[in-house]
């Protein structure tokens, strides 16, 4: 993977070889990291970020979750992930901002004085699926791997950790020539992909897991609902077995790096004709349509890279459903 060559690094643009970290770091030995992917879109204003506060007001979240005292504010977070892409005079990016505790101790529980550093990444990169992928669908399968369970340490955080679960999902999965895989949480009902989020269509309506099905809250799935509800498409967040896949319709995902990715076949079966719908492509025509200015920007998702305005507080990507709480009930009785 080519990174561009600057990359932000406790508080300063360096070329990617001086942004190190010591082997001793206790994020390379026990997980202790959360980050963000972000995306930033050519537009014809200009590069413009998706949904940057929210991603940053994840990234707060998830460093709170483990006591992780990232030592610059959310503002300045912001502005090292604009000044990045600015630095490196990118039209387009993902963008990795990245706090892990970079001390040397072997101890699971580490003083908070333990210095936490933070560094940001960009990369160009495409949809993770590849273009084709977008067009197509992908061959999925339902992985053997289940997500954690909600007790265990959790999923609704996006830290380093998490991914090894990702990884044996995705692993499997590409093992068995599929292009990703799908887990089910713990209760046996439906979870998501290794990196993205899992939305089911049948009857002209939208399904996908809860926040509660051991899932992490995708920014992508937040916008992708409000685009389909506010298209008057019903969307219905609630736990699924995993023979709604077969019955499915379509099948869609979701995610930073995934975008809208339609799926055309589940462990081998077809998924409805076998090729993206109706609902999966109007949504990506939605979505799709936020970068080239055919869909208004009536949330303020998009913002300037110049910008370095974001005071405020997150739009809400993260929604507690009342079907979560029943969701939760019905895995708990499982
Ligand atoms: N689930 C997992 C496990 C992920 O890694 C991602 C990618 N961040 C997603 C879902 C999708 O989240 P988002 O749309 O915020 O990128």
């Amino acid at each position: 993977m080519q990174s561009s060559p600057l990359v932000w690094h406790n508080g300063k643009l360096k070329p990617l070889h001086e942004a190190t970290v010591h082997v001793g770091a206790h994020a390379l030995h026990y997980g202790s990291s959360v980050f963000e992917g972000i995306r930033v879109y050519a537009t014809p204003d200009g590069p413009r970020y998706f949904r940057l506060v929210d991603h940053t007001e994840r990234l707060l979240l998830s460093a709170k979750v483990y006591d992780l005292d990232i030592p610059y504010s959310r503002e300045a977070i912001n502005r090292a992930c604009e000044d990045v892409v600015a630095a490196n005079g990118l039209a387009s990016a993902y963008v990795r901002p990245i706090a892990y505790r970079a001390g040397f101790t072997f101890s699971l529980a580490p003083s908070r004085d333990v210095p936490v550093e933070f560094a940001v990444i960009a990369i160009e990169w495409g949809s993770m699926h590849g273009a084709q992928a977008l067009e197509d669908g992908v061959d999925v399968c339902v992985s053997s791997w289940n997500r954690a369970a909600p007790n265990t340490y959790p999923t609704g955080v996006k830290a380093g950790g998490n991914y090894l679960s990702s990884q044996l999902i995705a692993q499997e999965a590409v093992r068995g020539g599929f292009a990703e895989g799908i887990a089910l949480a713990p209760g046996g009902c439906l979870s998501e992909g290794a990196g993205e989020n899992l939305f089911i269509v049948r009857g002209g309506k939208i399904y996908t897991p809860p926040v509660g099905a051991s899932i992490l809250a995708g920014i992508t799935r937040d916008s992708v609902l409000t685009l389909a509800r506010e298209r008057g498409i019903e969307v219905i967040e609630q736990s699924l077995p995993r023979e709604f896949l077969y019955f499915a319709d379509e099948v869609f995902m979701t995610g930073t790096a995934a975008e809208v990715t339609p799926v055309r076949s589940v462990d081998r079966k077809p998924v409805g004709a076998g090729k993206p719908g109706e609902v999966t492509r109007a949504l990506q025509k939605a979505f799709f349509g936020l970068f080239d200015g055919s869909t208004a920007n009536t949330h303020g998702w998009l913002t300037p890279i110049a910008n370095h305005e974001h005071v405020g507080s997150s739009q809400g990507w993260l929604r507690f459903d009342p079907a979560d709480a029943q969701a939760t009930a019905q895995m708990e009785a499982a």
